[in-house]
């Protein structure tokens, strides 16, 4: 855990230069507008610790798989987002010094992301080898309101010092790697470079994809806010274009550098298009000015917050936490295209490779659904509606047939495209996880008509799996499913995970409701829907044997649901006496003490739990708590957040408090000594959660919102605002009690449960 990020309200700050944390801070200080996105790195040179990322949301390459020993079934490659080409470019030199907080003397720094805003900020004052002292003023953004572009305005001063000789090469680099590439290969080749006045472009593509982007910059360059109009010389080598601009500076002289920058991706535009539409959106952005783009970044960050803040009195530290895992997710994702998804390291970082994983469904609609307009999760629903022939795909390359669905693990288009295939492999649950989200998006949204026009295809594809994907067992006189890893990969392929029974089975019996429910509600089209997919009379009997006969693990003595077979076997030592040294287990253990260790990575029953909460007594759920929460490591960042909801339906307000923290700070203090990858961005939903459903105790149910509010005992105050149906609300939560105000649409009846 480290501490040496500011607390302040609105702003993430950085007080002095902290090099051994710079990876951190740069996972940290990201910019994304759900198109692109880059990590907090510098503008000009630094050859200290640094991972310069650039992502375009979508743009992908299925890199060869790592896989020693192939057996039928394992993908082919692991999918990553790509690092692209870096915009923010920019060297400068000063007679023979180049400017490099590594190599200089840093006297003062100050670097803040003001999240209120969406803007990077860094002031500093570093003297340079031979005694010349400079300062640096640098502003820098990823357009909200035009998703396509960033800019910066790059400000130095000679505090102490004349020059002839000052140099300033701002450039765009597309000879860029992964830094998780599998082979240490590269995947960008050049289509073009190219120069205008003051302006140049690389325009790429990926290998073996196809994708091409465009990324261009113009410059403007002040000297004491005058605009220079001296032409630059253009720089050419591969993959590469640089504009250099040479300068004499005077002691006081302020130099102003500032870049307008754009990236088009060929998912969005015709590349024969590129370079007049990169012409011309350049031209309006630097036209519109820097200043201009500052104020249209506060006004779109300010829309976004008006509906999606949570006001926490009386704690900065949780107030930041919830505000940076708010600003994250909003940079992450905004539903304006169903083609695009959430990785769960957004736009921070490599690791993950940018994939869709089942944390959108168990921990993002959620987010989504309450904060963003209907159209945004329904948006996510609709992304895995349209990769439905692939999930059949899947399943049939695993030997399934007659429509069976498996959603992949890891996906950038459909396809399964996991690197961890001894873990991820039989991480079946996920495919419940999909139908739940449906389940989830209609309860909320009223929407009842997704389920004829998108919902049965998925379930009726899932249920079909898990229907195949379960054997009779004579021994048992039950259906078992072996063979699997549950949402704690730290067992892996057991028997009877309990969670993937019951979330099966539950598949099977929702699957069988919608096909009722939507036969009486829109009986033409649901005809027709069920017909297409071929679904049976016989098949509902299947469906039903299962669900009457499912095998669910449990310990009547401890009346504890077993996490699968054989779990009470092991030697149950709580976590707490795991000496600290030793934590976090997976940077310490090897793989062969962890699995046969009981330790649990994160919420497994408890995450079935959760989802089916209605289903269970609040003392079985209090068992089951108390027996798996003092196992439970929470090396996975998904996993606080639900156990803070659980902690907080006992009544365990200070559990839920702890959990909370832990899960809003897990980035901001690098509790899991991860960060440096980039940011936990799906489990951030995860967060939102724990504060909207945990204390504030929301849900849906027969169509109602209901709350059962408590107040963390270090707080004053909270509220938040959430959409629900065509309402918007505001829930405050103070020691004298809960407001609840609409603060637009029509009227509705809430419920306030004790
Ligand atoms: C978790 C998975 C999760 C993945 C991506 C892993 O550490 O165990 O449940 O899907 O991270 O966030």
């Amino acid at each position: 855990m480290k501490q040496y990020l500011k607390h302040d309200e609105w702003k993430i700050i950085e007080e002095n230069f902290h090099p051994e944390y710079n990876e951190i801070t740069e996972s940290v200080f990201s910019l994304g507008n759900g198109r692109m996105g880059q990590r907090g790195g510098f503008e000009e040179t630094y050859t200290g610790k640094t991972l310069q990322g650039n992502y375009v949301a979508g743009v992908y390459y299925p890199d060869k798989t790592r896989v020693g020993w192939w057996k039928n079934g394992y993908p082919e490659y692991f999918a990553k987002v790509l690092n692209a080409a870096n915009w923010v470019g920019l060297e400068i030199q000063i007679d023979d010094q180049i400017i490099d907080l590594h190599t200089a003397k840093v006297h003062e720094f100050y670097r803040e992301l003001n999240m209120k805003d969406g803007l990077l900020y860094r002031k500093c004052k570093i003297e340079l080898k031979d005694g010349k002292i400079i300062s640096i003023h640098s502003t820098r953004l990823n357009s909200m309101a035009d998703d396509e572009s960033g800019a910066y305005s790059f400000t130095l001063i000679a505090e102490n010092f004349n020059s002839q000789h000052v140099q300033v090469n701002c450039f765009i680099d597309g000879d860029i790697s992964n830094k998780d590439s599998n082979y240490g290969e590269k995947f960008w080749e050049e289509i073009k470079t190219g120069f205008g006045e003051n302006s140049s472009y690389v325009w790429s593509k990926t290998l073996k994809t196809g994708f091409e982007v465009y990324t261009g910059q113009q410059i403007v360059v002040k000297l004491n806010q005058q605009i220079q109009t001296t032409s630059p010389e253009k720089i050419s080598q591969a993959k590469y274009t640089g504009l250099k601009y040479n300068f004499s500076l005077q002691q006081g002289d302020e130099l102003c550098i500032q870049k307008f920058a754009v990236n088009l991706s060929s998912e969005n535009h015709k590349p024969s298009s590129f370079e007049s539409i990169g012409a011309t959106y350049l031209n309006r952005i630097s036209q519109k000015g820097f200043d201009q783009m500052v104020r249209e970044q506060s006004q779109a960050w300010g829309k976004k917050w008006s509906i999606n803040d949570i006001i926490i009195e009386g704690d900065i530290a949780a107030q930041q936490g919830i505000r940076f895992n708010i600003f994250q997710l909003n940079q992450t994702y905004t539903g304006e295209d169903e083609r695009l998804n959430i990785g769960p390291k957004g736009f921070t970082g490599e690791k993950y490779g940018g994939s869709t994983y089942w944390d959108t469904e168990a921990y993002c609609v959620p987010f989504y659904l309450a904060t963003a307009p209907q159209k945004v999760a329904k948006n996510l629903l609709i992304y895995r509606w349209k990769q439905l022939d692939r999930a059949i795909e899947n399943a049939e390359k695993l030997g399934f047939s007659k429509g069976a669905a498996l959603y992949p693990m890891v996906t950038m288009n459909g396809e399964e495209c996991h690197n961890e295939w001894e873990i991820t492999f039989e991480e079946i649950h996920r495919n419940g996880a999909i139908a739940y989200a449906i389940k989830d998006y209609v309860d909320y949204t009223g929407d009842r008509k997704h389920l004829v026009d998108y919902g049965w295809e998925v379930l009726v594809g899932i249920a079909r799996f898990w229907a195949q994907r379960v054997n009779w067992s004579e021994d048992k006189q039950k259906y078992v499913m072996l063979g699997v890893t549950g949402p704690n990969e730290y067992e892996n392929n057991v028997n009877n995970n309990w969670y993937t029974n019951y979330i099966a089975t539950w598949c099977l019996k929702y699957t069988l409701e919608v096909q009722q429910e939507i036969l009486k509600e829109f009986p033409t089209d649901a005809a027709i829907k069920i017909g297409d997919t071929n679904f049976t009379d016989a098949e509902v009997k299947v469906f039903q044997h299962i669900i009457a006969n499912m095998y669910f693990p449990k310990d009547d003595k401890k009346g504890i649901y077993l996490q699968q077979d054989g779990f009470l076997d092991k030697e149950l030592i709580p976590v707490k006496d795991i000496p600290s040294s030793q934590r976090p287990i997976n940077q310490n253990w090897s793989w062969d003490r962890i699995l046969r260790s009981c330790y649990i990575k994160q919420a497994d029953v408890l995450q079935g739990i959760y989802f089916f909460e209605e289903d269970f007594t609040k003392e079985e759920i209090e068992r089951n708590f108390d027996f798996y929460e003092p196992l439970t490591v929470h090396e996975s960042s998904l996993s606080p957040c639900v156990h803070s909801i659980l902690a907080a339906k006992l009544g365990k307000e200070e559990k839920s408090y702890e959990f909370y923290n832990r899960a809003a700070r897990l980035d901001l203090d690098d509790y899991n000594n991860d960060t440096e990858d980039g940011c936990h961005i799906t489990s951030m939903a995860g967060t939102w959660m724990s504060i909207v459903k945990g204390f504030g105790g929301m849900k849906v149910k027969n169509n109602q919102l209901h709350f059962r509010p408590f107040l963390p005992s270090h707080w004053n105050s909270y509220s938040f605002k959430i959409n629900f149906r065509e309402t918007q609300l505001e829930v405050i939560v103070n020691k004298q009690g809960t407001n609840i105000n609409i603060l637009e649409g029509p009227k509705i009846e809430v419920i306030i449960e004790n």
